[in-house]
């Protein structure tokens, strides 16, 4: 495809649509517009970012873009982990992260409406003072909610309550010729027809540039426990996992970590673990409307883990005993990052059974590579987070271990029936392990997919396929 190289008459037109501030070009380019959270996949500054404000605005950028085939990299936050949001091609970034008004809490369908730009810890805290609750909470709260839909993000209660695509009701989609469409709404449940709607969530900004959600709501509970669970070895503590899942009670969050891990997050935060003396630890915690409720569901849990090998169950049931869990849970990827000179990570999705299996290669691979690769995750739906760490390696030695350890990380999720990403998607970077995973046939399905959507391939162009 021959883009069109972006010119003054472009520039004009661009601020007559959104205004004068709100056009950055050449030096007035934030830094931040070339690159993601993983700086590792490379800086691509765009000819320019345009700041959105309406669903209208949008429209006559893409139909203008479209019309000239410009490209354009939808962005929200900028706090992926795969190169999703960055300008590979140039072009325009187009920023949708003022557009952040919560429009509606509708009580009556339990369904929060609002823009793509507000982020995930705005929504969380306005949804609370309803007494109602948002259930997907990923990691990074500070993610937009477009975000959040564009690479169906998963994140700690995913066990419990399932991830993004879950809760989205409904959205409003400018196409990439500036059409603007309204994909399901409010309502509950859709048997008309194909899913768009579906096809969009975790779509990366490829499909269409979403500019309105209709989100679901679920009655807050009012109180949560929970359970640190200390194990010798990470063979019993995940091992664990299906019988836990077993048990009459779900547990709203079932993760998992190794001792390391703990120690690198304490020390990032200066913070206390309540116990960091064993080598594998399970987080589970549990949530109900009283004390006595929760206690009843997390008794089978302690008398399980005691009977298979846990060392104890330390329950934490105050505020404050909570923070110290789930502040360090929340630091892993940070402190892990803070930790070394450079990274890169895998987030693959096994099933719960072939967690251990996985880690057992993982482990296998820093032995042999001599590379420190660290290890956390979602043990109650199999996501897993491993980051191999460059430390003081020299350059040339680190490409050849990074690249060989992912590939060889890749190749044993597929042994497993696992997938390439559970939950912070392709974007650029994991490209080539998508394809190898599904194969000919499915990734020339999604081209086709695309093709109808963008027949001239401007929107977030070279992602995901
Ligand atoms: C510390 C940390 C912890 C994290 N923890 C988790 C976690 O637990 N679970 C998880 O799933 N992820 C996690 N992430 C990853 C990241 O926060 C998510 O991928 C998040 O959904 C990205 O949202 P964003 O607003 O930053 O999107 P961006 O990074 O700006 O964009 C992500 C993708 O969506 C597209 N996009 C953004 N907005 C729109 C829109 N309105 N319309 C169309 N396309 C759009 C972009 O083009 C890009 O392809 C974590 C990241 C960090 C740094």
């Amino acid at each position: 495809m021959n883009y069109k190289p972006i010119t003054n008459d472009d520039i004009v037109y661009f601020k007559q649509v959104v205004g004068e501030t709100n056009v950055f070009v050449d030096d007035k380019i934030h830094e931040d517009y070339t690159h993601d959270e993983m700086t590792e996949y490379g800086k691509f500054t765009p000819e320019v970012v345009i700041k959105a404000h309406q669903t209208l605005e949008v429209s006559k950028i893409m139909k203008y873009c479209h019309d000239n085939y410009i490209p354009v990299t939808p962005r929200g936050a900028g706090t992926g982990l795969c190169g999703g949001c960055v300008p590979l091609l140039k072009g325009v970034v187009l920023s949708v992260a003022e557009m952040n008004k919560i429009i509606e809490i509708d009580e009556k369908t339990l369904v929060a409406v609002c823009e793509p730009g507000v982020l995930l810890m705005e929504l969380a805290a306005e949804v609370n003072t309803h007494d109602l609750l948002y259930a997907p909470d990923p990691g990074e709260k500070s993610a937009t909610i477009g975000g959040n839909v564009m690479t169906n993000a998963g994140g700690m209660r995913a066990v419990k309550y399932g991830v993004t695509r879950d809760y989205v009701r409904g959205m409003e989609v400018v196409l990439p010729n500036g059409e603007i469409i309204e994909l399901g709404g409010k309502i509950a449940k859709n048997s008309s027809g194909y899913s768009i709607k579906d096809l969009m969530i975790g779509s990366e900004g490829t499909l269409g540039i979403v500019t309105k959600l209709y989100l679901k709501l679920l009655a807050k509970p009012k109180k949560m426990i929970s359970l640190l669970i200390p194990f010798n070895d990470l063979k019993s503590c995940l091992e664990i996992v299906p019988s836990i899942l077993r048990l009459p009670n779900q547990p709203t969050t079932l993760e998992f970590c190794e001792k390391e891990v703990i120690e690198d997050a304490t020390e990032y935060l200066g913070k206390q673990f309540p116990n960091k003396d064993y080598n594998a630890y399970l987080i589970v915690s549990y949530s109900g409307n009283t004390k006595t409720d929760i206690e009843q569901m997390y008794e089978d849990t302690c008398q399980l883990c005691l009977d298979k090998g846990s060392i104890d169950v330390y329950i934490s049931d105050t505020d404050e005993r909570q923070e110290s869990i789930w502040n360090a849970r929340g630091a892993f990827l940070e402190a892990i990052k803070n930790s070394t000179t450079t990274m890169d990570e895998c987030d693959v999705v096994v099933d719960i059974d072939k967690i251990y299996p996985f880690l057992l290669h993982v482990k296998g691979l820093a032995k042999t590579y001599q590379v420190r690769i660290r290890n956390f995750g979602h043990a109650g739906d199999g996501n897993l987070h491993c980051y191999v760490c460059k430390d003081d390696m020299n350059d040339e030695r680190w490409k050849v271990v990074v690249k060989e350890c992912m590939q060889s990380m890749y190749d044993k999720a597929r042994e497993l029936n696992g997938f390439t990403s559970g939950e912070h998607g392709i974007g650029h970077a994991k490209k080539e392990f998508l394809h190898e995973k599904l194969g000919d046939t499915q990734i020339e399905l999604m081209r086709g997919i695309k093709k109808v959507f963008d027949p001239h391939n401007i929107l977030n162009p070279l992602k995901v396929i």
